[in-house]
C-alpha cells in the first residue's frame, strides 16, 4: 500500500520560492567585484532569477546543458544558482584558482553551453576563450558600463543587459528530483579532475542535514557569510541553506583578507561563517595584530582541512566564537561528519571538549560511515585502530560525470582516500590522507597529529609534515615550517616542542624552514608540491 501524502519532488526552485514567500524582506549583501556594497532581497533574487530563467531559456539553454560560472561569492551568483538548476540545466562552478589548461580541460570535458564571470576574471576568460569552442555564449556578470573592448571574446554580453531584456513571468517547471542540477569538479592533484553530479533530491536531502542543530546549525535569526567560494562544493550547501531558513546572507566578493572579512562581519552583524583554516589563519593574524574582537559572531564552521586544536583553542577561549568542525568531500556534497557534542560531554572539561572538537565529528543524518583494514576487513570502533574510511549516503556519488574512472564503489561504499579511527561513540578523527601517509619501518605515522602540534606553538604561521626518505626505516616525517612574520625560532626549539606530546618514534626527524606553505586551489596545503620539493633532503638521522 502507498502512502497518501502529496507527491511534491524535491527542488532546487522550491527553496528560493519558500526565501520569497516566507523572507521576501530579508536581505542579501554582496561586496561586488566592481568594488561597492550591494544589498536587495530575496524577494528581489527570486524576481530577478526569474528574469534569468527567461533569458538562458531565450540563449538557448535546454535542459541538462551545463553553465559555467567563474565568480565569487555574490549576488549574481547566488541567481544563477537558482535560474539555472531551477530551470532544469545544469550549474557547472569552476575555480578560477586552477591553471588556464586545467580550466580548459574541465570546460570542454564539462561541455559547457555558457560561461558566465565576474569582472576579474576577465584576463583569464581571454586566455581560455579560443581554447573553449563549445561555449557558445560568454557573459560578463556586471553591467554594460563594465563591458571591455576587447575582442579576444566572441560575443561578449553583459548581465544586466540580459537580466533587463526579459520578463520575470516564469513558472519553475516541475522537474524530476533526480534530474541533474549542478557540477562540481575535484581538486584532482593526480590525474584529470573528474567530476561530481548532484540532484535536486541530493542537493535537497543535503540542505536538510546541514541545516540541522547539530549540522551547521542554520536559522532565520542568523546573518550568514560563506567564506568558502561558491565555486569549492557549492559554498558547502550555505546559499541553499540559507534559503531553506530564510536567513540573512553576506557575500565577501573578491575580498577574502582579514580586513575585508572583518569589516563586513562587524557592519552587518554576521552570526555565522564558514571557511577553510588557512582564510581564518589569515583573520585572527588581523584581529590579533590590530587588537579588534568579534562583536556579533557566535560560530563558525571550519573544515576542508584538519582545524589545528590551536585554532579551535584561540577562537573560543579568547574570541568566544564557536567553532563547528566540519569533514566532507565534493563527492559528498560536501558534508559527512561535525563534531558536536552529545549530553555526555556537558561535564566534560574544556581541555576534554575540545579536544572532542578536534576530531572531524560524527555522521549527520543521511551518512553512513565505517573504517576498513586493507584487506577489507571491518576494524572496530575503539578510537584506536585506525583505516581506510568508506561512506555512503543519499548525497554521496556513485559513479563520476560521464563514468570517468569506471565504477568507484567497493560493495556499493564509497572509498574517500582518507585515513580514519572512530571511537566508541562514532566520532571520526581523520589521520591522513592516505596517499599523505608517512610509512615509518611499515608502521603508520599520522602527518595531521604532527601539524597540530607544531601549529601550537607560537611561532608557527602554518606547518605541513611530509615523508622524507630514509635508509633504513623507507620513510620519516620531514616537518615544513612557515613562521610567524618577526618569529623567532630555531630546529631545535621546534623538535624540543614535540617532547610529551606524542610518541617518540612519531617525532619529525628533522624541520625546515620555508618562507611560505604552497597552497592548492581551495586553500589546502599542497603536499605533492613539498615532496617534490623535498625529495633530495637528507635527514641528519640517515
Ligand atoms: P575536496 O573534495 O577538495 O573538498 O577534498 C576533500 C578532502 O579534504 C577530504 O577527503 C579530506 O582529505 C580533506 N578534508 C576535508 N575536511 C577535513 C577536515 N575537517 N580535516 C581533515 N581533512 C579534511
Amino acid at each position: 500500500m502507498l502512502g497518501q501524502m502529496m507527491d511534491m519532488p524535491l527542488l532546487i526552485s522550491s527553496l528560493i520560492v519558500h526565501a520569497d514567500r516566507y523572507h521576501g524582506d530579508t536581505e542579501i549583501v554582496s561586496r561586488r567585484a566592481e568594488g561597492d556594497i550591494h544589498r536587495y532581497t530575496y524577494h528581489d533574487a527570486h524576481q530577478r532569477a526569474r528574469r534569468l530563467a527567461n533569458a538562458l531559456h531565450g540563449l538557448g539553454v535546454q535542459r541538462g546543458e551545463r553553465v559555467a560560472t567563474l565568480a565569487w561569492n555574490g549576488y549574481r551568483h547566488m541567481e544563477l544558482y537558482y535560474a539555472v538548476s531551477g530551470g532544469g540545466a545544469i550549474m557547472h562552478t569552476l575555480n578560477p584558482r586552477l591553471p588556464a589548461d586545467q580550466m580548459s580541460y574541465i570546460i570542454n570535458h564539462a561541455e559547457d553551453r555558457v560561461l558566465f564571470f565576474d569582472l576579474s576574471f576577465l584576463p583569464l576568460v581571454e586566455v581560455i576563450a579560443s581554447l573553449c569552442p563549445a561555449i557558445k555564449c560568454w557573459v560578463l556578470m556586471s553591467d554594460r558600463a563594465h563591458l571591455p573592448a576587447t575582442t579576444k571574446i566572441p560575443g561578449l554580453l553583459s548581465y544586466e543587459d540580459l537580466i533587463d531584456s526579459h520578463s520575470d513571468d516564469y513558472d519553475w517547471p516541475a522537474l524530476d528530483e533526480k534530474m541533474a542540477s549542478s557540477l562540481c569538479y575535484t581538486s584532482g592533484t593526480t590525474g584529470n579532475p573528474k567530476g561530481v553530479l548532484y540532484s535536486h533530491r541530493s542537493t535537497l536531502l543535503h540542505t536538510f542535514a546541514g541545516c540541522l542543530p547539530d549540522g551547521l546549525n542554520c536559522a532565520a535569526s542568523d546573518v550568514i557569510l560563506p567564506v568558502v567560494p561558491m565555486f569549492h562544493v557549492n559554498a558547502w550547501g550555505l546559499p541553499y541553506m540559507a534559503c531553506m531558513v530564510g536567513a540573512k546572507l553576506v557575500f565577501p566578493g573578491p575580498g577574502l583578507d582579514g580586513k575585508s572579512l572583518h569589516d563586513l562581519f562587524e557592519t552587518e552583524k554576521v552570526t555565522m561563517s564558514a571557511g577553510v583554516p588557512t582564510v581564518w589563519l589569515g583573520l585572527l593574524a588581523y584581529v590579533e595584530t590590530n587588537k579588534l574582537k568579534f562583536s556579533s559572531m557566535r560560530r563558525t564552521v571550519i573544515g576542508g582541512s584538519a582545524c589545528p586544536p590551536a585554532m579551535i583553542n584561540i577562537f573560543q577561549r579568547k574570541y568566544n566564537v564557536h567553532v563547528v568542525h566540519a569533514w566532507g568531500m565534493t563527492e559528498m556534497s560536501p558534508l559527512g561528519t561535525v563534531a558536536s557534542f552529545k549530553p555526555k560531554h556537558a561535564d566534560w572539561t574544556e581541555e576534554q571538549r575540545e579536544a572532542l572538537q578536534g576530531r572531524q565529528g560524527r555522521p549527520l543524518y543521511g551518512v553512513d560511515m565505517k573504517i576498513v583494514d586493507d584487506e577489507g576487513k571491518t576494524l572496530p570502533w575503539d578510537g584506536k585502530a585506525f583505516g581506510n574510511l568508506l561512506v555512503k549516503g543519499h548525497a554521496t556519488l556513485a559513479s563520476y560525470f560521464k563514468n570517468d574512472g569506471g565504477d568507484p564503489l567497493q560493495d556499493g561504499w564509497f572509498p574517500t582516500g582518507d585515513v580514519a579511527n572512530i571511537d566508541a561513540d562514532g566520532f571520526m578523527r581523520m589521520t591522513d590522507r592516505s596517499k599523505d601517509v608517512i610509512k615509518s619501518g611499515g608502521e603508520w605515522i599520522g602527518s595531521i597529529d604532527l601539524e597540530n602540534i607544531a601549529m601550537a606553538h607560537p611561532a608557527v604561521a602554518m606547518a605541513a609534515c611530509i615523508a622524507a626518505f630514509h635508509p633504513k626505516w623507507d620513510e620519516r616525517p620531514l616537518l615544513v615550517v612557515a613562521k610567524k612574520p618577526g618569529a623567532e625560532l630555531t630546529r631545535e626549539q621546534m623538535l624540543a616542542f614535540y617532547e610529551g606530546k606524542t610518541a617518540k618514534w612519531w617525532i619529525p626527524d628533522d624541520v625546515v624552514f620555508v618562507d611560505a606553505i604552497p597552497l592548492g586551489a581551495t586553500g589546502k596545503m599542497l603536499k605533492t608540491r613539498l615532496r617534490e620539493q623535498f625529495k633530495d633532503h637528507k635527514l641528519p638521522t640517515a
